[in-house]
């Protein structure tokens, strides 16, 4: 074990940086910013898909063939990563859940059934969407690159500590700029987002989705606009990825406003970083609230 251990450090110093991949754009982004020019860094998914589900393709497990670490969400999130990481046949590869550490939320308390539908199972997965989970994830990141090029543990931890001083500094920001979005109530297609609302204060009223993974159906879709009409709900929030059909449905019935936000690094212009996916989809909340922010 520990030859094994110096043997790919030695292996990773040789080749001088570390080679990573992600299942999402949002990890990559972490990692680029903690591992600076010591890593080389690539995400299977792209930031405008939906993370759940990934098509598993040989020239991702290819990808993986050649990398030193991998980084998953986690929380099953990307159950189809590990038939990638299988697939690729790197025996050396070291595999991360980044959710470990995270205080994780709608976990059920009770069996585990169908009620749940087949995507949220285990607690909700989208845990990236907080700035201070964002924290947590890139020490995690920080560590593991650490071990991988332990001679670059110092630009690591000096990368950790100017992203941790970033997103502090942000998370002030934010909450000055953008305060009249707290309370706001609106419905989201997916239910990603209950990290997010936690952080700057809305109120996620519905899903436009039955449950997790299940597209709306007619009765769902009159519910929400009888929804929208007595509880005065102003916007309906979409990922990135999803068909406008439902929501511009919705939108002719009633007059709310529809927006996309970002579920993820590159899923919008302007989400191009971690800390920019927030400062876009805060814009776009506001803009669609009619709110104004500095
Ligand atoms: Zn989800």
């Amino acid at each position: 074990m520990k030859k094994h251990i110096i043997l790919l450090t030695f292996l990773s110093f040789c080749f001088g940086k570390v080679r990573v991949v992600t299942s999402t754009t949002d990890l990559a982004d972490i990692v680029k910013t903690i591992g600076g020019d010591q890593v080389t860094v690539t995400s299977i998914a792209r930031g405008n898909q939906d993370p759940h589900y990934v098509e598993v393709l040989p020239s991702y497990m290819f990808k993986v063939r050649k990398a030193d670490l991998y980084f998953m969400v986690g929380m099953e999130l990307d159950l189809w990563a590990q038939q990638i990481i299988d697939g690729s046949r790197n025996r050396k590869i070291k595999v991360i859940d980044c959710s470990v550490d995270i205080n994780k939320m709608e976990v059920p308390t009770g069996q585990v059934d169908a009620s749940m539908g087949d995507i949220h199972k285990f607690g909700n997965p989208h845990y990236w969407l907080d700035p201070e989970n964002g924290k947590l994830i890139a020490q995690l990141i920080a560590d593991k690159l650490a071990n991988a090029a332990p001679k670059s543990s110092d630009l690591f931890q000096q990368n950790l500590d100017a992203f941790n001083m970033q997103i502090d500094r942000a998370i002030l920001d934010w909450d000055k700029r953008f305060r009249k979005l707290q309370g706001k109530k609106l419905i989201y297609y997916h239910n990603s987002w209950p990290y997010f609302s936690d952080r700057f204060g809305l109120v996620a009223v519905e899903f436009l989705e039955p449950k997790p993974g299940i597209t709306p159906s007619p009765s769902k879709l009159n519910q929400i606009i009888q929804l929208i009409e007595t509880d005065t709900i102003q916007v309906v929030a979409s990922e990135s990825y999803f068909s406008e059909r439902a929501p511009k449905f919705i939108a002719s019935k009633t007059g709310v406003k529809t927006i996309k936000l970002a579920q993820s690094v590159g899923a919008l212009n302007g989400a191009d970083s971690y800390i920019n996916l927030f400062e876009t989809n805060l814009k776009i909340l506001s803009e669609a609230f009619g709110i104004e922010y500095d």
